[in-house]
């Protein structure tokens, strides 16, 4: 559903991504490991267009996204994908309920009462029907992710995407938000996920790619990469993190 082609990507002259290739098949959950600046952030905007690549093709259910997109072209991109952050970057003015509703009805021109029924029925999902009336400042960091996902999902993207979405929070609310992103994996989600929890990498990826200097460096099953890795730089990696 998401094809790299030999995709670079400079910043000035600086390379960031480097001939990467990757096929991600739908219902799929690759895992995206790496040392910090090696390009897994970089590779993820890309695949929504927050950064433009420079060279190579990236593609989506085989259509070459880039280039001279038009703006239309830009928003049915963004509704196809959906993107999970560090920052959970609610909007503070709006409920729980307010930020999942707000996509659908401004963008996707969902009837109100529609979109508060699929907004409803995503919190519950996400382990948050009780708390749909209030506002993030309310809600903890774990519960503010899981409605940042809430919101993702509710313009029925046929990808996620999430960097780092456990990265800023507490350790006690790290699983809460795991746990939802395993049974969205298991109801077979399209998910491309950049994390630093590799218990998660291990458990819930079909595969595993680490990420160095903007290369690839090894993509396998989760399995081999953690029992036997075949890089030096991957073993390098492990050794330091696991
Ligand atoms: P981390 O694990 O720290 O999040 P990362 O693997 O996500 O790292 P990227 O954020 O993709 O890495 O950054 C890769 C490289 O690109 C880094 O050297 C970074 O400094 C550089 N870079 C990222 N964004 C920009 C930008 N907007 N302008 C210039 N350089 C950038
Ligand atoms: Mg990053």
């Amino acid at each position: 559903i998401v094809s790299f082609r030999d995709v670079s990507k400079t910043f000035g002259s600086h390379p960031v991504l480097r001939n990467v290739s990757l096929d991600i098949e739908e219902g799929q959950v690759v895992a995206i490991i790496g040392p910090s600046g090696a390009g897994k952030s970089t590779l993820l905007r890309c695949v929504n267009q927050l950064e433009r690549h420079s060279t190579g093709e990236i593609l989506i259910d085989g259509t070459p996204i880039g280039g001279n997109q038009r703006k239309r072209d830009l928003i049915r991109l963004r509704q196809t994908v959906g993107m999970v952050f560090q920052s959970f970057n609610l909007w503070p003015h709006l409920s729980a309920l307010g930020n999942v509703m707000e996509g659908p009805v401004t963008v996707l021109k969902t009837p109100v009462a529609i979109a508060r029924q699929q907004a409803e029925a995503l919190l519950k999902q996400v382990g948050l029907a009780d708390h749909a009336a209030k506002y993030p400042g309310q809600l903890s960091g774990g519960q503010q992710q899981r409605v940042a996902i809430a919101r993702a999902l509710a313009m029925k993207p046929r990808v996620m995407l999430f960097d780092e979405a456990t990265s800023a929070l507490d350790p006690e609310m790290v699983q809460e938000v795991l746990r939802v992103m395993e049974s969205l994996a298991a109801d077979g989600m399209t998910m491309l996920v950049v994390t630093h929890e590799m218990g998660f990498a291990r458990k819930v990826a079909d595969r595993v790619v680490l990420m160095a200097n903007g290369q690839v460096v090894e993509e396998d099953a989760p399995e081999t990469f953690f029992t036997n890795p075949k890089e030096e730089r991957s073993r390098a990696f492990l050794s330091r993190v696991l």
